[in-house]
């Protein structure tokens, strides 16, 4: 990545808020959005329309060779294809969702698709790029000069994803500590490394989440992306 891309590094759990928030800077600062969940997705999307396992270690290395991902950078156009095919709604049902944990242990998985982020990022040409993940402040971009870990509590988040979803909030919430636990290797909850600002938007609307971000880029860029 280079120094004329910053990086604006946004971790955070199922529901915490990353998301929503993180399109938004982007749009607000007219920087770049790259969502790496979209990334683990549509490579899991791809693993399971080759008819393979995605827990099948050898397999998903193999499908790696043949993974031609296309992931834009507008904050207002999702889409997402591979090998041409546009897969944008398709990587969000749970069948793709579920498959994901058979390869998100895997270092040369997480490495490869590391790499294409880390690509992306320093190819934008734009004053800044937000990219939002789960080891984004710890692995991917760990020298950014931007990294925020936005927490919510269970319940919060629950009841956002309920609110998405239309779904029962007990259900909801299992779901939620479910995909905690299997994003615990690459997402420590309780804890940020140095250095990383968390956000606990628990208490927070979508408007005062924002403010809280923007005011770590303004504190640690200033000036610097050229506003
Ligand atoms: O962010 P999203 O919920 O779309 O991510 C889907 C899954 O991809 C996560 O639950 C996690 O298992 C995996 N992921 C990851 N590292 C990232 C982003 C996503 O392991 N940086």
């Amino acid at each position: 990545m280079t120094e004329q891309t910053p990086i604006i590094a946004i971790d955070g759990p199922a529901g915490s808020g990353k998301s929503s928030v993180s399109k938004e800077i982007a749009r607000r600062r007219g920087y770049g959005y790259l969502d790496t969940g979209a990334g683990y997705r549509a490579l899991s999307w791809h693993v399971l329309h080759r008819g393979a396992d995605t827990a099948d270690t050898d397999a998903v290395l193999t499908a790696l060779t043949s993974f031609d991902l296309r992931l834009g950078l507008e904050p207002d156009d999702r889409t997402v294809t591979v090998g041409g095919v546009d897969v944008t709604r398709d990587i969000r049902t749970p069948e793709v969702t579920a498959a994901i944990s058979g390869f998100t242990r895997v270092p040369e998985v997480r490495a490869y698709l590391n790499a294409i982020f880390r690509r992306l990022a320093g190819e934008s040409g734009l004053g800044g790029v937000v990219i939002e993940g789960r080891d984004i402040t710890s692995v991917v971009a760990p020298d950014a000069p931007v990294r925020i870990l936005m927490t919510a509590s269970p319940e919060v988040r629950a009841q956002r994803r309920g609110l998405e979803w239309g779904a029962d909030a007990a259900e909801v919430k299992e779901a939620i500590l479910r995909r905690d636990e299997s994003d615990s290797h690459v997402l420590e909850l309780a804890e940020a490394d140095p250095g990383v600002d968390v956000i606990d938007t628990s208490e927070l609307d979508f408007e005062q989440s924002i403010d809280a971000v923007l005011t770590v880029i303004d504190r640690e860029l200033g000036g610097r992306d050229g506003r």
